[in-house]
């Protein structure tokens, strides 16, 4: 019997899933076990959709299908947990697996804590997550460096700090590092990115620490939970999964590259922080900066914090209607009510209209609160600073009181 805690290599004994996985297929053979023995109703997980640089969301109900989900894209940067809430009834009424990046577990639990996500109801399978490269700066990255089409790209993987590609010519691999000064490789979020072994989950599964005969034939598995350890002996005990402990070394080596990213983010953070200047010239660079927004409503639409049915920043009280580019209070709403919690997913800067580094922005404003309150968002289920309330009785206090506060902190 496995137990929170325990670390072991585990690999697909079906020949089919050994073959498409990753590294061996143990996630896709847990999450095809999950649905198959009824432990879940569905899988929400991510697959190839046009090309490798389309990663697409997709909810499985037949298990035969799971197969089509193996594979890591590393050029998927999208965020799944707000899909739960928004399409599927937050889990309230079905039980799902669903794969989760760090950014995914941490949206997970901000969405839980809130009570928009019934994590009673999920099972989150992590992947360890060095990082992940916007799709659009993918193909240019192709284009300029590897002086490859990226049309002729079949797979793309980062190993032991490359970004490799696949074309019926053969493999091309750079360094990250090499790529990333010149301005290339992961986003900008994923580079300041502390959450490389998603322990939120129930299970957290990875390539880091594979090695000897099993190096990248195997996945390996760090149990994050109870209810992670009874899906995967259960996948065990139905000869669905093969295990091995891991080899000693391999904890050693795995431990090393987690420091190793902490130590790289940290670096990050200090650079991408320092180049948005000081007090009032940060505040210059963000009003010039958001001075180009189009009102789109991508950073409010994909941000896991931002859910309200009545968004602040459509009050014309607040936010003159009709006008672009919005008044800076449109953007101050957001900071006020998000800052606390950002999860730094990068969703508001990915997906804004006009390139504007939203999540830089805010991931800014986040770290300097919480040097301040010691609240980290995404870790655990702890209360954020400007402790949650129900949002349609919150609504009714500020229409009653006239108050502008959206969370009462004094409940
Ligand atoms: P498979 O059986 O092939 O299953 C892979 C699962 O991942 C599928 O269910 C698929 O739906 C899901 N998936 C694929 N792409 C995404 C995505 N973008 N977002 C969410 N789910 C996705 N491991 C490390 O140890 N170090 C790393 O630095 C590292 N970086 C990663 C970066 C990304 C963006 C991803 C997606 C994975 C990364 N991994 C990393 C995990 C590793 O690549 C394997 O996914 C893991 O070892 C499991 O292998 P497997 O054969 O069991 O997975
Ligand atoms: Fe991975 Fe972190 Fe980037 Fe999410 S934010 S894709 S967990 S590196
Ligand atoms: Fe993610 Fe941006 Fe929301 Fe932060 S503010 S949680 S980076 S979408
Ligand atoms: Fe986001 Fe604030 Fe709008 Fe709610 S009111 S959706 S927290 S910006
Ligand atoms: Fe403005 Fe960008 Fe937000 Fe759209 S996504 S509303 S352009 S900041």
């Amino acid at each position: 019997m496995s137990a929170k805690g325990d670390m072991l290599y585990a690999w697909a004994n079906d020949a089919d899933i050994l073959e498409k996985g990753e590294c061996g297929g143990a996630v896709t053979t847990l999450l095809k076990y999950a649905l198959e023995s009824g432990m879940v109703d569905a899988v929400l997980a991510v697959q190839k959709g046009y090309d490798i640089y389309d990663a697409t969301p997709v909810f499985i109900t037949d298990p035969a299908e799971i197969i089509k989900t193996a594979g890591s894209l590393h050029c998927g940067t999208l965020l799944l947990p707000k899909l739960i809430k928004n399409w599927l009834g937050g889990a309230n009424d079905m039980k799902i697996a669903v794969t989760v990046k760090g950014c995914d577990a941490k949206a997970m639990y901000e969405l839980a804590k809130r009570e928009q996500i019934n994590l009673d109801n999920v099972i989150m399978i992590g992947l360890n997550c060095g990082g992940s490269v916007s799709p659009v700066s993918a193909r240019k990255m192709i284009a300029d460096k590897f002086e490859t089409d990226p049309d002729t790209v079949v797979k793309e993987e980062i190993d032991k700090g490359q970004f490799i590609i696949e074309t019926a010519d053969g493999h091309k691999g750079i360094s990250i590092d090499d790529l990333e000064e010149e301005g290339y490789g992961r986003r900008a979020n994923c580079q300041r990115c502390k959450t490389k072994v998603p322990r939120q989950a129930d299970l957290a599964c990875g390539n880091w620490g594979v090695i000897g005969d099993k190096a990248g034939k195997a996945t390996f598995v760090e149990v994050c939970s109870d209810k992670g350890a009874e899906l995967l002996d259960a996948a065990v005990k139905a000869g669905a999964l093969a295990t091995e402990d891991p080899i000693p070394k391999g904890i050693v080596i795995r431990g090393k590259i987690e420091n190793a990213m902490f130590k790289l983010a940290d670096k990050y953070r200090e650079k991408q922080f320092s180049e948005l200047g000081e007090s009032t010239d940060r505040l210059k660079f963000i009003m010039d900066e958001t001075s180009k927004c189009i009102k789109c409503y991508q950073c409010i639409e994909n941000c896991p914090i931002c859910y309200c049915k009545e968004c602040s920043t459509k009050k014309a009280h607040l936010v003159t209607p009709g006008q672009v580019p919005p008044p800076f209070m449109f953007h101050l709403i957001r900071y006020s009510h998000i800052a606390d919690s950002c999860i730094n997913c990068g969703q508001c800067e990915e997906l804004c209209a006009m390139d504007i580094p939203n999540a830089l922005f805010m991931h800014s404003l986040q770290t300097e609160m919480e040097k301040m309150f010691g609240f980290t968002p995404g870790v655990n289920m702890d209360l954020p600073i400007l402790a949650l309330v129900e949002e349609p009785a919150e609504r009714d206090r500020l229409s009653a009181t006239g108050s502008d506060q959206i969370f009462d902190i004094f409940k």
